[in-house]
C-alpha cells in the first residue's frame, strides 16, 4: 500500500532521502565543502525541471529544461560552486554579492541563494526568466534577483562581486567582467567551444590569476538576448 502511494505520488523519486544519496555521491565524487553539500542537499531539484522529468532529478545527469537548454548534472553545479567558495579545501567563505549567468531553470541560482547574500542571475531568454522568477517566488528563493539581458556585459549596477559562475561555455573570459569582480573574488566558467576546460579567474588586486581544471560539456554562451 504505501509502496504504491510513493509510486503514484512519486515521493520515493523525490523526497529528502533521495536528495541524502545525491549529497553522499557528490561527497564520493569529490566535493569536500560541508556547506556545498547541506545546500545541495536542501535544494528540491525536482521542482526545477518538466514533472515527466522528476524521477530522474537526482541522477548525475544533465536534463532538458526547453528552449534547447540543459540543467547541469547536481556534480558540476556543486563542483562550481565550491569553486565560487574557495570551498576545495574543505571550507569555503561566505558570499555577499553573485553574480551567475545563464539563470535557465533556477536550480543553481537556488543553491547560490543558500549561501550568499544575494544572487543577481542573467538570462538572455526572456520566456525562461518569466518562468523561472514565477518559480522562484513560488519557492520562496527570496535573495535571486532574475534579470533579463546579455550576461557577457555582466551587471556593472550591481558590482562589484565576490563570485561570477557562468552557465554556459566561451572560448575566452568575457573581458567586461574581470573588472566587476571584487578584490579576493572569484570567476568560473566552461571556457572553449568543442572542447572545453572548467576555469577560475581569481581577483588578487589587480592581478588576475587563472587556473584550468577539469573538462566539462556545457552549451554555449551565446551574444544578445532572445
Ligand atoms: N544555471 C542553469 C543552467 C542553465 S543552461 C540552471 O541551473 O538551470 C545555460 C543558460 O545560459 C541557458 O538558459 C542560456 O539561455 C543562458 N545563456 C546563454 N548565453 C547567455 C548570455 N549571453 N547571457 C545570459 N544567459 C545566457
Amino acid at each position: 500500500m504505501v509502496e504504491t502511494l510513493n509510486l503514484r505520488d512519486g515521493i520515493g523519486m523525490t523526497s529528502a532521502r533521495t536528495r541524502g544519496r545525491m549529497v553522499e555521491r557528490l561527497r564520493e565524487q569529490g566535493i569536500k565543502d560541508e556547506t556545498v553539500l547541506a545546500a545541495m542537499g536542501s535544494v528540491p531539484r525536482h521542482l526545477f525541471v518538466d514533472q515527466a522529468l522528476q524521477s530522474r532529478a537526482y541522477e548525475d545527469t544533465a536534463l532538458p529544461i526547453g528552449f534547447a537548454q540543459t540543467i547541469s548534472n547536481p556534480y558540476i553545479v556543486a563542483r562550481m560552486v565550491e569553486l565560487a567558495r574557495h570551498g576545495e579545501k574543505g571550507q569555503g567563505r561566505a558570499l555577499g554579492r553573485v553574480l551567475e549567468i545563464g539563470l535557465g531553470c533556477g536550480y543553481q541560482a537556488a543553491v547560490l541563494s543558500k549561501l550568499a547574500r544575494e544572487v543577481v542571475s542573467m538570462e538572455r531568454i526572456a520566456a525562461l526568466v518569466g518562468k523561472t522568477r514565477a518559480r522562484l517566488r513560488e519557492l520562496r528563493v527570496n535573495n535571486v534577483k532574475p534579470k533579463h539581458g546579455d550576461g557577457m556585459h555582466g551587471a556593472k549596477d550591481f558590482a562589484p562581486f565576490d563570485a561570477i559562475v557562468i552557465a554556459a561555455a566561451f572560448a575566452e573570459v568575457p573581458r567586461e567582467l574581470l573588472p566587476q569582480l571584487a578584490d579576493g573574488g572569484r570567476l568560473v566558467m566552461p571556457l572553449g567551444h568543442a572542447t572545453q576546460t572548467l576555469c577560475v579567474v581569481e581577483r588578487q588586486g589587480d592581478q588576475f590569476v587563472e587556473s584550468l581544471l577539469e573538462g566539462v560539456k556545457f552549451v554555449p554562451l551565446l551574444p544578445g538576448v532572445a
